[in-house]
């Protein structure tokens, strides 16, 4: 008997088509490993009569010969995405118990195409992290630990249920939003595969708004196969969200194993951070050495801007979430704590219904939008993010087909060893990642070893605008030199 949750997205796919097993079992053997695994924390919401219905009508089609290309496969969604009748918190107190009458756009199109919901998976509060600390929820273990030892670890953030879902097995793939990093850091920290795809590549309609200039939904896999199965099925035009491009869909599946020979990859050596971890500075050695080795072309280029992208990006984010929160009043939505007077129940709302995180960024961004304040921060930093961009298309004009960093500055730390102090300390997770959102293009994770503790470590490859199919046949090159990685069960 086959371990069916052993099994990729791919493959899953494949023996559900070829009835080898039924959608049923395969939901079932999910729900059983989601129940063994509370401890790590990963889901807010498990969901598994809706996921049995959802296997049912899978079954049924399955026999029929009209599955989708998703048909049966259990995924983990984050707990941003609003689903409809289906309880969505973005793991905020103050949405206690919002039950969305509409579904996502994203979500919507994986169930026009099979997939089975196997719940929501926890994240940072309004997805402001990366550790998934902030979340009201409570922490996500990592499913790896380091060699030996049983320090609690972060799985990363914020979408580090649904990366923890997919490392620990307990879902066949997931999607997670990414504003900063939050699908490529987690991936990175859990040792599994996540792309943040073009700004415009899947709809945001139907997800909870962090800063809508820089959020964008994406796939988590085991595989680079996996996360092209799912981005194709996420894509798309959606005329309820104006930023959605109305660009065709690639089967971006066909891109793997793809030749990358001739491909001209950008090495920016303003990543080469003073004081960057001599594993690391190995680490994206060696991948650039295997792309190379695949035939492509390594070119030293110049992103001069880098150093600039982490303190803009923390005031543009802030400034947009600022705005997006200021819906959440106790009026319409969540928790409701009374007041004397409507003012004083908005106050005493927002009090109660934030953590501290998202008050610290609405507090930053109403700062850097007020009269006074504007033009110093907000416009400078709109400002810097012109110039971003621009250094990026610049290297792309010079020929550069993708670009390889680092995903993140290190592997995953302790539980409460960034986010006890200096918020500042945490922010520098990002430093990789969020030149990538400022400037609206894809980029993709993939793991590429393990460092000296045994904890998996990531390399980034970021891409023009749309050529997703690019970092899926230069993701695959390198998941094909480094092999997979997989945490030592404990929970
Ligand atoms: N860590 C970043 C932040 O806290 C990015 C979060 C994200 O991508 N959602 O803003």
């Amino acid at each position: 008997m086959i371990d069916l949750i052993s099994l990729t997205l791919a493959q899953a796919r494949d023996a559900l088509r070829k009835k080898d097993f039924s959608a049923t079992e395969l939901v079932e053997a999910y729900l059983a490993a989601l129940e063994k695994a509370r401890a790590l924390n990963a889901f807010v919401l498990e969901a598994p009569e809706h996921a049995r219905a959802m296997a049912r009508v899978s079954d049924d089609r399955l026999a029929k010969g009209e599955g989708g290309p998703l048909e049966g496969v259990p995924l983990g969604i984050k707990d941003l995405f609003c689903t409809e009748g289906v309880r969505t918190t973005a793991c905020s107190h103050i949405l206690d118990n919002f039950v969305p009458s509409y579904e996502s756009t994203v979500t919507a199109n994986l169930w026009r195409d099979g997939a089975v919901l196997l719940g929501k998976t926890n994240a940072d509060e309004f997805a402001m992290g990366s550790s998934n600390e902030t979340s009201y929820y409570g922490p996500v273990l990592s499913p790896w630990r380091r060699r030996g030892s049983t320090t609690k670890l972060v799985p990363g953030g914020s979408s580090g249920g649904s990366a923890t879902a997919v490392a620990a097995r307990l879902s066949a793939g997931a999607i997670g939003t990414d504003t900063g990093g939050s699908i490529r850091q987690p991936a990175a920290f859990c040792g599994i595969v996540g792309l943040k795809p073009t700004y415009g590549r899947c709809s945001r309609w139907g997800i909870v708004a962090f800063a809508s200039s820089l959020d964008q939904a994406g796939p988590f896999g085991r595989t680079v196969r996996d996360c092209a199965i799912l981005l194709r099925s996420m894509a798309g035009h959606d005329p309820k969200d104006t930023t959605c491009a109305d660009l065709p869909v690639p089967n971006y599946e066909a891109a793997i194993g793809r030749s990358v020979k001739g491909m001209r990859i950008g090495i920016p050596k303003e990543y080469r951070m003073p004081g960057m971890a001599a594993e690391i500075e190995a680490l994206w050695r060696r991948g650039a050495d295997w792309l190379k080795d695949a035939g492509a072309e390594l070119v030293e280029i110049s992103l001069p801007m880098t150093k600039y992208a982490l303190p803009a990006y923390y005031i543009v984010a802030p400034a947009e979430a600022s705005s997006n929160l200021a819906r959440y009043d106790g009026v319409r939505y969540g928790l409701r704590t009374a007041g004397r007077d409507i003012i004083e129940m908005y106050e005493q709302t927002r009090a109660a219904g934030f953590g501290k995180e998202v008050r610290r960024r609405i507090m930053i961004g109403t700062y850097v939008l007020s009269a006074g304040y504007y033009d110093a921060y907000y416009l400078r930093a709109q400002k810097v993010r012109t110039l971003i961009k621009r250094d990026f298309e610049t290297a792309f004009a010079a020929g550069v087909d993708a670009i390889l960093t680092p995903t993140t500055p290190s592997a995953a730390f302790a539980l409460g060893e960034k986010s006890r102090a200096d918020p500042i300390e945490m922010y520098l997770n990002d430093v990789f990642t969020v030149t990538v959102n400022m400037a609206g293009l894809p980029a993709i994770s993939v793991p590429a070893g393990l460092d000296s503790q045994g904890l998996p470590l990531g390399l980034q490859l970021i891409g023009r605008p749309f050529a997703e199919e690019t970092l899926f046949a230069l993701g695959a090159a390198i998941e094909q030199a480094a092999g997979s990685f997989a945490p030592e069960k404990w929970w």
